[in-house]
């Protein structure tokens, strides 16, 4: 797909298929505007029918509003599967949440994403399609962006799909492209240890957040079967580890589960094991999913919980749920498979 190339790699294919270099610029620069094929009007149609088959036929299939200004955006891909992308109203700007892959195979038992397995990872293109194509729809382009932020917290685990997720956050924060900072991107895991480790090698300096939501790993280990794998510590090392390298704070999300985490020696346990480390907990009740089990806890027992990270010494704060009655909060994010239709 075409979105996957960088300007140097599409110079290459473009003069392989016996055309001028500037017609690799012209091609880059429709693409980054989220152009659909039939609007490139500068382009000889002798290169259009080379290059058909590769250009994103991407396509919003549904657009819904929530009450709180939050759209949620499904998206049809080339081979039939959805993805689902959330746009996001902050004081400072727009958010983008971008899925990275169809389904997720973490298997987090509060998680819509997970429900179907893992169908198939996103190529970077794809990632980078829900951004400009909503930038678009929102009245921005390359140079006016409508977007100010990203986060890779929609459907998929990014960690699960590193090749293809740090080559989106190249292009994402090209000055070529859309340019949106790294400073503007968080990226949220579960834990895969090792990637956390080559994701600060590899030079990256986005945010990242870690999805805990326990303090101990027998507890984890009951929704999070990622747990079983790496243990809270190894996760904490990994982060000093990229706080060392990049200076960013980590953040944590902690999703209250009515009974589960949600107790006093939850809070003040949180504290013990987060003092020191440079870094901000979200704290969030957890969002409705009808298929799983578990429940979320009301308003101002969350903020109660908060409090208790705070007076304990944490930098925390109850995250607002957007989007909740449209099925576009945290973890309420689902692919359809392409045989379910729509
Ligand atoms: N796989 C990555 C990216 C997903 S981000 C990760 O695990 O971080 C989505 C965030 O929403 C994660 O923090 C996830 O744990 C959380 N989440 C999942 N289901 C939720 C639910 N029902 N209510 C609240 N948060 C949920």
């Amino acid at each position: 797909m075409l979105l996957d190339y960088s300007r140097e790699q599409l110079k290459e294919k473009i003069v392989g298929l016996g055309f001028p270099v500037f017609r690799a610029n012209q091609l880059f620069d429709a693409l980054q505007s989220a152009k659909k094929i039939k609007e490139i009007t500068n382009l000889p149609k002798s290169l259009l029918e080379k290059i058909e088959d590769d250009y994103p036929s991407f396509e919003i299939i549904k657009k819904l509003s929530a009450d709180d200004g939050t759209i949620k955006y499904v998206f049809k891909l080339n081979d039939g599967n959805t993805i689902e992308s959330v746009l996001l109203h902050y004081k400072y700007g727009n958010t983008i949440c971008v899925s990275t892959q169809v389904g997720c195979r973490m298997g987090c038992k509060f998680c819509a994403s997970s429900l179907n397995g893992l169908i198939r990872n996103l190529s970077c293109g794809e990632i980078l399609e829900q951004v400009l194509y909503v930038n678009k729809d929102q009245g921005g382009d390359t140079k006016k962006r409508a977007i100010t932020n990203v986060v890779l917290m929609g459907m998929g685990e990014p960690l699960d799909n590193y090749e293809n997720v740090s080559q989106f956050l190249k292009l994402v924060s090209n000055e070529d492209g859309i340019n949106i900072s790294q400073r503007n991107i968080t990226l949220s895991t579960c834990g895969i240890v090792p990637y956390i480790y080559k994701l600060a090698d590899d030079g990256f300096a986005v945010t990242l957040t870690i999805s805990l939501h326990a303090v101990t790993d027998e507890k984890r280990k009951e929704f999070m079967p990622i747990a079983k794998t790496y243990k809270i510590s190894e996760i904490i090392e990994a982060c000093k580890y990229y706080f060392n390298k990049t200076k960013r704070r980590i953040s944590f999300e902690y999703s209250l589960i009515s009974g589960k985490n949600d107790s006093n020696k939850d809070a003040d346990d949180l504290v013990k094991l987060l003092k020191g480390l440079p870094c901000h907990v979200n704290v969030i009740a957890l969002n409705n999913v009808p298929e799983r089990k578990l429940m979320g806890v009301p308003v101002n027992k969350a903020y109660a919980f908060v409090d208790r990270l705070v007076k304990g010494g944490l930098s925390a704060t109850k995250r607002r749920t957007m989007g909740e009655n449209i099925g576009g909060a945290c973890g309420q994010l689902r692919a359809s498979l392409k045989s379910e239709g729509e």
